[in-house]
């Protein structure tokens, strides 16, 4: 498990077509203790940005053979950092201390993720920041409904950013904001109307940053938390065709999760149903291991898991969020019972096995 802290950290702005993307990406670049930013956006998106480190990439997905779409290497991108981690060590660009890239608004985000944990030596250097999804408050509810992109772009996203919200009617706002809840819990919905733009914590907050590492957890164990009580009624005819397959949940385990088991029971999930398993996160209590274990996956891919110097508060439950398409909460929970107790059949609470 390495020393997160000093790997440069990229931060995946994406979001449909018109909803903000450069806008958003402007005024956090206007933030001072943003300045050592670099920037890689494609080479159609709208240009125009005042930054020293700007470039553009020409989208590019090398599809491998196992032909699966999200563990798929972008060319492009894997070129572009490699390019920029040599000109950081020559000292051809300033040295800056986080990557920014922006998505062209059909790009899906995982493969972004594979092609940064899929080669040793980016991996080495970097790891996946926040992917934060701008959505359009007027037009993001038609979208959630006709374009799977769009579905998953807001599903698999850290951070929810709702654009244009000045020009939005408040119930087209609070339809949108039921659909985005259904499909994403627990990443903050952010408001942006005119051009205002609060940049502290976008791009900094996030899970193994040791600055707001502990205020991005609390944040979604909390989004589970309240919503689970509210959360066993209907709401699904609110939204239908796309987003109506993919929604969100939490599981809770309050003994120690075996960590061989798991490992096992993680990797044939994702095996088996990575397709649709388009977001894992959680925090795990594993026998034997006194701190907490980050896991951290977008679909197939999953970051080499971090131990955390201590439990956000006083339980040390395992909480495992899962972000799934056309998949039974009940099935996942009956299945990773079933593994923990196969490895650790007569496991006490704090033994390991
Ligand atoms: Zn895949």
């Amino acid at each position: 498990m390495g020393a997160f802290s000093e790997q440069t950290p990229i931060n995946v702005i994406t979001g449909f077509l018109g909803s903000g993307k450069t806008t958003l990406l402007k005024g956090l670049l206007a933030a001072p203790d943003l300045s050592d930013t670099a920037v890689l956006i494609n080479e159609f998106g709208a240009v125009g940005l005042d930054h020293e480190l700007v470039q553009t990439v020409a989208e590019s997905t090398l599809l491998l053979d196992n032909g699966c779409l999200c563990c798929a290497i972008r060319g492009d991108l894997q070129g572009a950092l490699r390019g920029l981690l040599s000109q950081r060590q020559g000292g051809q660009v300033p040295n800056f201390r986080r990557v920014v890239i922006e998505t062209s608004g059909l790009a899906d985000p995982a493969p972004i993720a594979y092609t940064l944990l899929a080669e040793p030596v980016l991996q080495h250097h970097f790891r996946l920041g926040g992917i934060i999804t701008t959505v359009d408050a007027v037009n993001g509810g038609g979208q959630l409904q006709r374009f799977p992109e769009s579905v998953k772009q807001a599903a698999v996203a850290d951070r929810l950013i709702v654009t244009k919200t000045d020009l939005a009617e408040p119930e087209q706002l609070a339809a949108l904001y039921t659909s985005l809840r259904r499909l994403n819990k627990s990443a903050p919905i952010v408001e942006i109307g005119d051009g205002d733009i609060q940049p502290a914590t976008l791009l900094t907050d996030d899970m193994y940053d040791a600055g707001g590492r502990d205020r991005e957890i609390s944040q979604w164990l909390a989004a589970y938390t309240a919503e689970d009580a509210l959360n066993h009624g209907g709401e699904a005819a609110l939204i239908h065709e796309h987003a109506d397959h993919v929604h969100s949940f939490a599981l809770t385990y309050a003994s120690p999760l075996d960590w061989t088991a798991f490992g096992i029971w993680m990797t044939m999930l994702l095996h088996h149903h990575g397709d649709n398993v388009l977001r894992i996160k959680g925090l795990l209590n594993v026998a034997g291991v006194p701190t907490p274990v980050l896991i951290n996956g977008v679909q197939h891919i999953v970051h080499p898991p971090a131990h955390l110097p201590a439990w956000p508060g006083e339980a040390r439950h395992s909480r495992i969020i899962f972000i799934v398409r056309d998949m039974a909460q009940s099935r996942i929970e009956a299945s990773l019972a079933a593994f923990n107790n196969l490895a650790n059949p007569d496991a006490a609470p704090g033994q390991a096995a």
